[in-house]
Formats: structure tokens, sequence, C-alpha cells
């Protein structure tokens, strides 16, 4: 478990658009972190340059005591989860969830069986044997977040993780999600656009505006100002 520490951090991309500028923030160990802001903000952004996705043009970031500017991509204890869920269709539930076990080598009984518990823990042990074509949005979402938990991931990042929900789904999943990083104790950052979303689900929020933090505070404190 760790912390984030980002920084002067600032992500230029190469047509010169300043996405994140000169931004600094701490994320505490086991928070449950909400990037809010309009689009084209620069949250996408700041959250794959902390996922190691983007090259961060300067400043650093910081992941407990490692800077993760500086480590190679295998050895990222980093989870990302995207607006799609990116899945591999090819692969069975299984499969998916095991796939971050596989790339570093770990043995296949291991593999198979933490899908399996992980699987368990997330109601989709019925599941395991499917394809991610033939699961509901809510059980693709949860297959997406049990190949993270598996990763034993020491940072979960999402990329508006409930957006491609219903209504009725997506207020199952914050409820399943907040109680998941709650277990875990997992820092989680998570972008979106949706205030209610971040009122409900964050410990703070941070503002964001052209690439700055233009507000930071718990939800009370950023909402309910005069
Ligand atoms: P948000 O996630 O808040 O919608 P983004 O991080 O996606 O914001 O985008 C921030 C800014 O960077 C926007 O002006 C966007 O057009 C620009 N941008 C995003 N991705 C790229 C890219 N790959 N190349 C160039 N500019 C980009
Ligand atoms: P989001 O809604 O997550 O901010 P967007 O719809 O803005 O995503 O962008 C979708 C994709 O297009 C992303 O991969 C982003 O990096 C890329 N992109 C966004 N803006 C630009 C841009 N101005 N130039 C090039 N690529 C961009």
């Amino acid at each position: 478990m760790a912390g984030i520490t980002v920084e002067g951090l600032s992500t230029v991309y190469p047509n010169g658009v300043r996405a994140v500028d000169a931004l600094d923030l701490e994320i505490a160990d086991g928070e449950l972190f909400a990037l809010l802001g309009p689009s084209g903000c620069g949250k996408t952004t700041l959250l794959r340059t902390i996922a190691g996705l983007e090259g961060a043009t300067d400043g650093a970031v910081a992941i407990g005591s490692r800077d993760v500017t500086r480590v190679q991509p295998g050895e990222r204890r980093i989870a990302m989860v995207f607006q799609d869920y990116a899945l591999f269709p090819h692969m069975t539930v299984s499969e998916n969830i095991a796939y971050p076990l596989r790339v570093r080598g770990v043995a296949k009984s291991v593999q198979r069986e933490t899908a399996a518990k992980t699987a368990g823990g997330l109601s989709l042990g019925e599941l395991l044997n499917r394809r991610p074509g033939q699961l509901s949005g809510g059980q693709q979402q949860r297959a997406a977040l049990a190949r993270a938990v598996a990763a034993s991931a020491e940072v979960l990042l999402l990329d508006e993780p409930l957006s491609n929900l219903d209504a009725r789904l997506r207020l199952e999943a914050r409820t399943f999600l907040k109680k998941l990083q709650r277990e875990l104790a997992l820092t989680t950052v998570f972008v979106t656009h949706d205030q209610a979303e971040a009122l409900a689900l964050a410990d703070r929020i941070a503002v964001m505006d052209a690439g700055r933090i233009r507000q930071l505070g718990t939800p009370r404190e950023v909402f309910q100002r005069p």
C-alpha cells in the first residue's frame, strides 16, 4: 500500500497542448480520491501520467517512496481500469483476471487459483469460463476490477469507471466499489465529470481546470461552500 505524490508535474503533448500544468498533489495511503472537472481539463492525462502511460514532461510522480517516473513498466504496481473496461474479448473471464499474473510468469495453477478466488469475492464465480461479450456491463466492470485486484496492485486508477452503466447498475457499482476499496484499503484515484458521483464516493476531491487544480478538499469542503 502506498500514497501518491505528484510534484511540479507537467504533461505536454507533441502538438504543444499542456494538458497537465505544474501540478502538485498528495494522495494519502488508502484514500479514495476523485479527479473532477469538465471535459478537456486534463483529468485523463493526469491519471495516465500517474500510471506511466504518458511520459512526464517535467516534475515527478512517486508511489510510496518510489519515483515511478523512473520505474520500468514491468515493475509498476499500478492497475488502471478504463471506461470501456479493456477486457480482452478473446479471453475468458478467468484468463482476463489472471492476465497480469501470466505476464509476470506466475505458475498456471496459481493463476487459476487466484482468478477463482478473486472472482468469487466479486460474485463472478459462475462466470469464469465466459467471454466478456457474454457478460452484462456491470459484470464486465467487476471482471475488470477483479483483474486489478488479482494483480495485487498497490494503487488503483479508474477512468470514468461507472460511466457506461445504467442508473441502477451505477448505484450498485458505487456501493460495491466503496466496499472493495475499504476492504482492501487500496489507494484509489478515479476520474469523473459527475459531481454526484464524486460526492457519493470520494474521501477528497480535486476539481481541475486547464491542467491545474482549482479546488481541493473533502466533498463537504468542495460542494458546501457559500
Ligand atoms: P479530460 O480527461 O479532463 O477530458 P484530457 O486529459 O483528455 O482531459 O485532455 C486534456 C487536454 O489535452 C485537452 O485539451 C485534450 O484535447 C488534450 N489531449 C488529450 N489527449 C491528447 C493527445 N493524445 N494528443 C494531444 N492532445 C491531447
Ligand atoms: P476523454 O473523454 O477520456 O477525455 P477524449 O474523448 O477527450 O477522452 O479523447 C479520446 C482519445 O483521443 C484519447 O486517447 C485522447 O488521448 C485522444 N485525444 C484527445 N484530444 C486529442 C487531441 N487534441 N489530439 C490528439 N488526440 C487527442
